[in-house]
């Protein structure tokens, strides 16, 4: 590998850190430095995060220890056999690049992520090496998120979550069948076994804390996963039931979803497109109806076209289900149940809560629920108020003009 500068290596590491979706901060444990030992701090809201306009978080400072790789994933812009130009930090440059930009208040946190050096024991030594000189040698207080390699040795793995906030294992892709072909050298049992033994090291360090106060804390803001969307045939039926048993069997905090993105040198056995981005947005409302909105998954799955197992792009979910169960509205916001109110598209989770609050002292009207949503308009058919009953739901095609979000121009120079 040719000589070179830090700049050189910052810029080839972070551009190839930028297809890594999983790196949202929140549930990061509460830790500063106002006692003034160590130095940061993740108080008060917790971390600060910025998103690019393409929904990406941008506020860690993201980067790879290295995008050279063995493995050669045919959607991975660092596979072996990309021809990309090579950059590897050693830990010191990472530690030390982390505690510069963190002192000039650039960045909140590190997420690190690597290509697989060498091993994957060796890889994960490496990134374990920095989250522990980060925080035991330089008390460094921020937030770190570790990417983990599943093949590396189990101890080695969860000895990231003795360092970092959040740890995530990628499964990469909806399918097995799809994981197969894209990712011929990964494997789907490593991948889970890995994500078990991570739920149940967290969930022995909450308990050892339950116990003694002084037990380290393990992982606090728990594990994630990602899936690329759109580069293997996945239905949204199939991406929608994979996350939720994900989530019923590892704990996660999180599921993310990065639509895929073709790469420059492409294997030939990609799609040429990516898929819209706003399949990835659908997902995460999905994924939201599941985690937020007690909405069973096989539920979400309903939303989607049966034809296709495609949720409809130019609605949300929720709104689509709605819609097809309309056998439920409108409903009566003075007496339906909370999981009930929570089913109205258009109503979040805070606005529920409010009427829940509201309606003890008050029967409530249409003005009332109003002043509780973004667009009372939008939720008028849905719902019955002291003062107002709907007419019976329309149909689909009168009612989906008055639904659907005006079209918003985007970003011209958005990547
Ligand atoms: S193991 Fe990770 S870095 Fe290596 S080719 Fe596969 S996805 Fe890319």
């Amino acid at each position: 590998m040719a000589q070179l500068s830090l700049a050189e290596k910052l810029t080839i590491l972070a551009d190839a850190a930028k297809y890594d979706a999983s790196c949202a901060s929140s549930g990061a444990k509460r830790r500063n430095s106002r006692d003034g030992k160590g130095i940061g701090s993740t108080t008060g809201n917790g971390i600060c995060h910025a998103y690019a306009p393409d929904g990406r978080c941008i506020s860690l400072l993201k980067i790879l220890l290295t995008n050279s790789c063995i493995f050669d994933c045919h959607y991975c812009i660092n596979r072996s056999s990309s021809n990309v130009r090579r950059a590897r930090f050693t830990v010191d440059e990472v530690v030390d690049l982390t505690l510069d930009f963190y002192r000039r208040n650039y960045i909140e946190g590190l997420f690190l992520s690597s290509g697989i050096i060498n091993t994957p024991n060796y890889t994960m030594e490496q990134i374990v090496r920095v989250a522990k000189t980060l925080r035991e040698d330089h008390d460094f207080r921020g937030y770190i998120h570790l990417k983990t390699i599943p093949d590396a040795a189990a101890d080695l793995v969860t000895q990231a979550g003795l360092y970092a906030d959040r740890v995530s294992i990628n499964v990469e892709l909806p399918t097995v069948g799809g994981l197969r072909r894209l990712a011929p050298e990964k494997s789907e049992v490593r991948i889970e076994g890995a994500m078990a033994k991570m739920r149940s090291a967290i969930e022995d360090g909450k308990d050892a804390r339950k116990r003694y106060r002084s037990a380290p804390h393990f992982a606090p803001a728990g594990q994630s996963t990602q899936m690329i969307i759109g580069a293997d045939a996945a239905t949204d039926q199939d991406i929608v039931s994979r996350a939720a048993a994900l989530y019923e069997r590892f704990d996660l905090r999180r599921v993310y979803y990065s639509a895929f993105s073709p790469i420059p040198d492409a294997s030939a056995v990609l799609p040429l497109k990516r898929p819209p981005l706003m399949r990835e947005h659908r997902l995460y409302q999905s994924d939201w109806m599941i985690r937020f909105y007690n909405f069973a998954p096989h539920e979400v799955s309903a939303a989607a076209d049966p034809a296709t197992g495609m949720l409809p792009l130019d609605i949300d979910p929720k709104l689509a289900w709605a819609l097809k169960f309309r056998e439920h509205f409108p409903m009566d916001v003075n007496r339906a149940s909370k999981n009930m109110l929570l089913r109205i598209p258009g109503l979040g989770v805070k606005a529920v809560d409010a009427i829940l609050a509201a309606r003890r002292w008050q029967k409530l009207r249409l003005d009332d629920i109003g002043r509780l949503t973004v667009s009372v308009r939008k939720i008028r058919p849905f719902i019955i108020a002291a003062d107002w009953t709907p007419v019976v739901l329309a149909d689909q095609a009168n009612l989906l003009p008055m639904l659907r979000d005006k079209p918003v121009q985007l970003e011209l120079f958005a990547s």
